[in-house]
């Protein structure tokens, strides 16, 4: 990749920056930190973000423009993605798994009418979506998953349970995979289909996590009627959609965290600073001052890797080896840099929202708290490891 900008590229940061300056919500953080006890008003302050978004024409932008995107490049949408994490804005409600899984797997699989029918909806998040593959037994096996579905006439109908399904309780509808032939070997009986969330026979449970709040679900299937237009990719060959999805997990969603890790760790600087510990601010420690130089190092490492996948993806079209890579560093960089915030704030660390003489408003421990997820969710540290030594590195399998 050219590191330097062309005038037109230039230009469009320009716009975005101007554009952020004048749209950005004040107040969001204060309802974000809120959010555990505010959810409903959340979601509904992130859908109306994301309408302003999709309306000025910030939505999606590499998508084609007869699906609602602005058919930008990838480093137009590099851009934008590194002027929306650099302002701090808030996240697109259905950028996780609307634009980023949903989106590339209707596009690479999906029907000319399924094209027109769901693609636009996602960007101007009139549709919210969620994504339905883990089970209790199956997780990095994904290939194992129980949920089934008979064909009937024309309709699938859909039984199981599905696990840790992000945004379900606020989402229209959910990409789910299904085993529609249990006598094939596990990776070939599998289909993948998009449910309507409002379907009888769907119940979901919100699951509360360790920072108090509820973003993910159980959700149970009895006897749900899907129509057979809503199959993706054909009958039994959902596992190469899924590769689509699992390969965009990785990859292209990684390219803001540079900023948005850079901009955490100025905020931790400029903290050390302030903060005294023994006497004298907490910045004068030379074991502290080392840790914040490696932080430093990293997310430059970081975002050359970035930058590398993204040169990859605009010569191939779609992410390499290098999402593996990638996300694996930044999920574990992550946590050693809200490790170090908890560590340098003592026993301030345990004061969380709303506490009494809470720092930042209790940021550090909420951040600590989500950081171990990032390790976890689109495969694990310990699967992306078995990858890279696999398929990255050829070496034996262990
Ligand atoms: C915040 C969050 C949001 C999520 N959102 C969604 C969502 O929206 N939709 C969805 O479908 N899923 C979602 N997930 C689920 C996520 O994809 C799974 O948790 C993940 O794939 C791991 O699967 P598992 O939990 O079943 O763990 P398991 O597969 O049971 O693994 C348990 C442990 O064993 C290790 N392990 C497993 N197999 C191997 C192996 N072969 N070699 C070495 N180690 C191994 C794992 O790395 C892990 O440490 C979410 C998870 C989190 C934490």
């Amino acid at each position: 990749m050219n590191l330097n900008y062309t005038p037109e590229e230039e230009q469009f940061r320009h716009h975005v920056r101007a554009w952020l300056n004048e749209h950005l919500p004040r107040d969001w953080q204060q309802l974000a930190r809120a959010q555990s006890k505010r959810m409903d008003e959340w979601m509904a302050f992130l859908k109306r973000w994301q309408r302003q978004l999709y309306e000025a024409g910030l939505a999606g932008i590499s998508w084609p423009k007869q699906y609602g995107g602005r058919g930008a490049t990838m480093i137009e949408q590099l851009i934008l993605i590194e002027e929306m994490a650099r302002a701090q804005a808030p996240n697109m409600l259905n950028i996780s798994i609307g634009i980023e899984l949903v989106g590339p797997a209707i596009m690479h699989h999906g029907t000319e009418a399924q094209k027109q029918r769901y693609l636009p909806k996602i960007l101007s998040a009139e549709e919210i979506w969620s994504q339905g593959f883990s089970e209790p037994a199956a997780g990095s096996d994904l290939a194992s998953l129980q949920t089934r579905a008979l064909v009937k006439d024309d309709s699938f109908v859909v039984n199981g349970q599905k696990v840790w399904m992000s945004w379900a309780e606020y989402s229209d509808y959910c990409i789910l995979l299904v085993r529609t032939d249990p006598t094939a070997p596990k990776h070939k009986g599998i289909s993948f289909l998009l449910v309507d969330m409002r379907s009888p026979g769907i119940t979901i449970r919100p699951t509360k996590q360790i920072t108090g709040e509820a973003e993910f679900s159980e959700v149970f299937f009895d006897d749900v009627v899907v129509p057979r237009e809503n199959l993706v990719g054909g009958l039994n060959q959902g596992w190469n959609v899924a590769m689509t999805v699992l390969a965009h997990e990785r990859g292209t969603s990684a390219i803001g965290y540079q900023v948005r890790l850079r901009t955490e760790l100025d905020g931790l600087i400029r903290l050390t600073k302030q903060f005294e510990r023994n006497g004298r601010p907490a910045s004068q420690d030379p074991l502290l001052r080392q840790k914040l130089a490696q932080a430093y190092s990293e997310v430059e490492i970081l975002k050359h890797n970035i930058y590398r996948a993204v040169t990859q993806i605009m010569r191939t079209g779609k992410p390499g080896p290098e999402s593996s890579i990638i996300k694996l560093f930044w999920s574990e960089m992550d946590r050693r840099q809200k490790e170090i915030g908890m560590e340098m704030l003592g026993l301030y660390s345990q004061l969380v929202h709303e506490s009494k003489g809470a720092i930042d408003d209790g940021w550090w421990p909420h951040a600590f708290l989500w950081s171990r997820a990032g390790t976890i969710y689109a495969g694990s540290s310990e699967i992306q490891r078995n990858i890279i030594a696999e398929r990255v590195l050829g070496m034996p399998k262990g």
